[in-house]
């Protein structure tokens, strides 16, 4: 313990040391005797006690007290004084002395300074404990201004205190809210009962506490959803509801989200049609749908955390599993698959899968959609047998047709060749009737010829045969061989083309075949007037044009004609002969070569073919 003493006079300090020192546990005590080495000592080497003399030279008491109060409060400062009026000693301890002491009754100096000490650590002790408070308040205070959680205390349903977060969550300010509106003010209509009840009966009880989710209005109209925690408190006898407030819309709007999008994804998957199943990276089932345990025959409890292969045959099981596994690590699941899989009940599936790969949290999936193809294989199977049933009777059919052309032709022939011979031979009726048998055998072979063409296209590939030669001539001998039939009809049948001859490389047979069959028709449906038989040269191409005055083709007829069997007048009331295949043919024969053909007509007005066709044949790319 450290003592100053302010003594002008050595021998009561001589006696004050000597009273403290007897008393009090070894005090170190210090003498000053003047103002300055006053101050030295108070700034450089605070004491714990000061004891001063009231009547010093220079200065006084007071001065040592008015220092002492200025440079440390705390040093408890005793009065140690010969005499002292009653007036001067309230004075002092107005002042701030914490005691005075009488020279005469020097005995009671140490138990004044144990009692100072007391005093002053008494004080201190209070010191400490309101700072403590005032530290803890501003904690409190500055934790409740900056924390994200709105926090209001409610007295007689009133908002007493809020703080910054609550106003920014609604947007009313301190001054809107305190002790003026009430709780009730801030939620929405349906959930100010829930608020009532909360405040107005259920915190009647004395350990009240409660925990709930209300929609809530801001002051802008905004509806927002929060989180409340309520609680009962008492301050200072009474009592409070404290409570905090989270705005928790975010989340809220997001589990809606979630679970509008949850009931979607739902929906489709238990009402998909097509299967659908996810597996873990090791092929484990964590997810099938109603499609899938139909195709498969197997209940959702079956197959849950069971390897995906148990709905396959026992024989196959292992091998699925190990291959999926495989491929899985390398990457390498196909997106879109065909197979098929012989299931645990034996029976066969044609089955379409199509895979994705779904990473969730770093984990990988498998999601497969099945489609029960079997139907559409057996289906392409027939179609498949049925395509080559036909061929079959196709080639059947040609090589019966080839052969009965020989076994018709030749006694056709004879008869063609022998009807000639009667012609010449026989007079009148008789004359008569052998043209009759001559005609007939030549419009035979003409349909023969035609049927016989007709099946060639169906069933063989024609190749054409290419040489060069004169496309005039041709025309004028096809012209020759037509001019009786025309001639007897009483029909003018001209040739016009202005070149002296007009050279191709083409297939003369295949053309021979086109000109007769359209110069056929165009004196076939001609009644009167004229055919005219037109080739042109052009750069590239040479255009021969069949134009008839005869009874026209109607528009909706147009595409129809070159159609096989196909006539304008059909069944059996038909006006014309034929067997409708002559245009088919042409036009096959005019694509083998590489070629177009167009057709104008007018009913009642006539009709005219136009064939272009390359003068040399197309070198093959
Ligand atoms: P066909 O002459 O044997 O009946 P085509 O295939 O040669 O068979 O002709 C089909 C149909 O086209 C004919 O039946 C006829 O109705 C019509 N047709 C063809 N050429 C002419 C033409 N020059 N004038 C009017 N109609 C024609």
């Amino acid at each position: 313990m450290r003592i100053l003493i302010i003594e002008d006079n050595e021998s009561y300090f001589k006696l004050a040391s000597h009273e403290l020192k007897s008393v009090l546990n070894s005090p170190e005590i210090k003498l000053v005797q003047n103002e300055q080495a006053f101050l030295e000592e108070l700034q450089n080497n605070p004491p714990d006690v000061i004891i001063t003399d009231y009547v010093l030279p220079k200065f006084d008491g007071m001065k040592v007290l008015q220092h002492t109060l200025q440079e440390n409060p705390l040093i408890p400062v005793i009065i140690f004084t010969g005499s002292m009026n009653e007036e001067v000693a309230v004075e002092c301890m107005k002042a701030g002395a914490i005691d005075y002491v009488l020279k005469n009754n020097y005995k009671r100096l140490p138990f004044s300074v144990k009692e100072a000490l007391e005093k002053r650590k008494v004080i201190e002790e209070k010191i400490k404990a309101e700072e403590k408070l005032k530290e803890s308040e501003t904690l409190f205070r500055t934790l409740a201004e900056s924390t994200l959680i709105g926090i209001y205390l409610i007295k007689d349903l009133k908002f007493v205190y809020v703080n910054d977060q609550f106003t920014r969550i609604f947007g009313y300010s301190r001054e809107e809210l305190m002790n003026k509106m009430e709780p009730t003010d801030l939620v929405t209509n349906r959930f100010s009962k829930l608020i009532k009840t909360e405040l107005e009966e259920r915190s009647k009880n004395s350990d009240y506490h409660s925990n709930f989710i209300v929609e809530a209005k801001t002051k802008s109209g905004n509806q927002i959803f929060i989180e409340v925690y309520s609680r009962m408190i008492e301050l200072a006898g009474e009592k409070y509801i404290l409570g905090s407030v989270v705005d928790i819309t975010d989340r809220i709007l997001s589990e809606i989200e979630v679970q509008k999008s949850e009931l979607l994804f739902r929906t489709i998957w238990e009402n998909s049609l097509e299967a659908m199943r996810i597996v873990d990276e090791n092929g484990i089932v964590i997810k099938v749908n109603q499609a899938y345990c139909e195709l498969f025959e197997k209940t959702e409890e079956e197959l849950f955390q069971k390897p995906f292969s148990i709905v396959y045959d026992e024989s196959s099981k292992n091998e699925y599993i190990k291959s999926f596994s495989e491929r899985i690590k390398k990457d390498e699941i196909p997106t879109k698959l065909e197979m098929t899989m012989i299931l645990w009940n034996k029976k066969q599936k044609y089955l379409e899968a199509r895979n994705k790969i779904i990473t969730i949290e770093g984990k990988k999936y498998v999601l497969t959609i099945f489609r029960d193809i079997s139907e559409r294989k057996r289906y392409e199977e027939e179609l498949i047998r049925a395509k080559e049933e036909a061929l079959e009777m196709s080639r059947l059919k040609s090589n019966f047709l080839a052969n009965m052309s020989h076994e018709i032709r030749t006694p056709l022939n004879g008869m063609i060749g022998f009807s000639e011979l009667l012609m010449e031979t026989l007079d009148g009726e008789l004359k008569g009737w052998a043209k009759i048998i001559h005609n007939s055998s030549l419009r035979l072979l003409e349909t023969l010829n035609t049927i016989l063409d007709f099946t060639q296209i169906e069933s063989a590939k024609i190749v054409p045969f290419f040489t060069t030669f004169d496309a005039k001539n041709i025309i004028l001998e096809i012209s020759k061989l037509f001019e009786q039939a025309a001639n007897k009809k009483g029909l003018n049948l001209g040739v016009l083309c202005e070149d002296s001859e007009v050279i191709v490389k083409c297939d003369e047979k295949l053309l021979r075949r086109i000109v007769s069959n359209l110069v056929n028709n165009a004196i076939k449906f001609t009644l009167k007037g004229k055919v005219q038989i037109q080739l042109k040269s052009e750069a590239d191409n040479f255009v021969i044009s069949v134009s008839d005055t005869g009874i026209g083709i109607p528009e909706a007829k147009l595409d129809i004609i070159f159609e096989e069997f196909r006539q304008v007048s059909e069944g059996l009331g038909r006006k014309f002969e034929g067997t409708g295949l002559g245009l088919t043919i042409v036009k096959k024969y005019v694509e083998i070569l590489n070629g177009k053909i167009l057709v104008r007509s007018k009913v009642g007005e006539g009709s005219t073919f136009t064939v272009i066709l390359p003068k040399q044949p197309a070198l093959k790319s």
